[in-house]
């Protein structure tokens, strides 16, 4: 009974996966949970080792249950936009698999389920998971711990957070600020691989430099976190970064950072100015700066969880930090919010892009 599990006849996925070179290493926390050594092999199992087995698999079957109802109706309420293939927008329905709508699109002909073309496309996970995963990103759990949580093996978190990512990226594009206008940057430390060269032989190396990130937030509560892609901003940098976010004839407060003039010129703002000299050390009620001294701790506090991000991710994790500072303050609202962006976005990544040069 407690075998029953490796019968010929069980599904692919759930079978072991067949040790090879590729897969050896790759999961440095521990076993993904489908896999256990002793199985598969002739020799009858232990009571001891038979318990086990079927503890794990109690676990793993919990984690990949089937679709319930209010998983199928949250498929059959995302209504694609277009044929994932062809783009063509005349499609209709035809028929359902497992409750899940299928439809056929008139111009290519191929047929679709309402997940194809989004980030849901090809998981063999439920959907449901992605409410455990994303209430203990919202947490600030780091990939790491959210992976071990879930019991899935390390790369599914960094893979999901690449499909977070995806739905999260432009998110803040139409946010427009005025009436009294915070601004300040801060800097993270970003790792960059750099060819090095030693005895005429490239070497590939790594170096660390620091990217600066604008964070602005006006008296209604509006706010950008947007990353300038230099060290030290200029005129053209902000002006390229935040010009398109600052209502005209709005009121800066900022340290009179010389790159702002451009904003303030072309914006036609009234600003006041106050130097870091003098308003460090103040409390946050004497502090004309404190909203925006207040988000730079809670996005360096964010993403010290995390760690270790290129410069190619950095407005990820930024997409991601506003996210999480922004309404609903709610957990579960977040989510609900989140599934509904996923469902409307027709972007998706496929594992092996991911970790491409991993698997080369
Ligand atoms: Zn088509």
């Amino acid at each position: 009974m407690l075998t029953w599990r490796f019968h010929w006849s069980v599904p692919e996925f759930l079978k072991p996966p067949i040790m090879n070179k590729k897969n050896k290493d790759s999961f440095p926390w521990g076993k993904s949970l489908r896999y256990l050594d002793w199985e598969g092999k002739s020799e009858k199992l232990t009571p001891s080792k038979s318990l086990i087995s079927s503890t794990v698999h109690e676990w793993y079957d919990a984690k990949h249950r089937k679709k319930s109802p209010e998983e199928i109706c949250f498929i059959n309420s995302i209504i694609p936009a277009a044929c994932p293939y062809c783009r063509n927008d005349a499609f209709v329905k035809r028929g359902k698999a497992k409750g899940i709508q299928r439809y056929r699109c008139s111009s290519c002909g191929k047929t679709f389920t309402p997940m194809a073309g989004t980030i849901f496309q090809d998981i063999k996970i439920p959907i449901s998971e992605w409410t455990e995963f994303l209430l203990h990103l919202f947490e600030h759990h780091s990939i790491k711990t959210t992976a071990r949580d879930n019991r899935n093996a390390k790369n599914t978190g960094k893979y999901w957070l690449v499909k977070t990512f995806l739905v999260l990226r432009g998110i803040q594009d139409k946010v427009m600020l005025g009436g009294r206008i915070q601004l300040d940057e801060t800097s993270f430390s970003v790792v960059r691989s750099k060819v090095v060269k030693k005895d005429g032989k490239k070497l590939r190396g790594i170096s660390r430099n620091r990217i600066a990130v604008a964070v602005a937030k006006d008296d209604s509560g509006s706010m950008v976190f947007l990353c300038e892609y230099t060290s030290k901003p200029s005129n053209e940098s902000t002006w390229r970064t935040l010009g398109g976010h600052i209502m005209e004839g709005s009121h800066l407060i900022h340290d009179g950072e010389h790159s702002h003039e451009c904003l303030v010129r072309n914006r036609k703002l009234t600003q006041e100015i106050h130097k870091s000299r003098e308003t460090k050390g103040l409390q946050d009620k004497d502090n004309p700066l404190s909203l925006v001294n207040h988000l730079h701790f809670l996005i360096k506090d964010f993403m010290k969880t995390h760690g270790g991000f290129t410069r190619e991710e950095i407005q990820d994790w930024m997409n991601l930090a506003w996210f999480l500072l922004s309404k609903p303050e709610n957990r579960y609202e977040k989510v609900d919010k989140f599934m509904n962006m996923a469902a409307k976005c027709s972007q998706n990544v496929k594992y092996r892009q991911v970790f491409k040069r991993k698997l080369k």
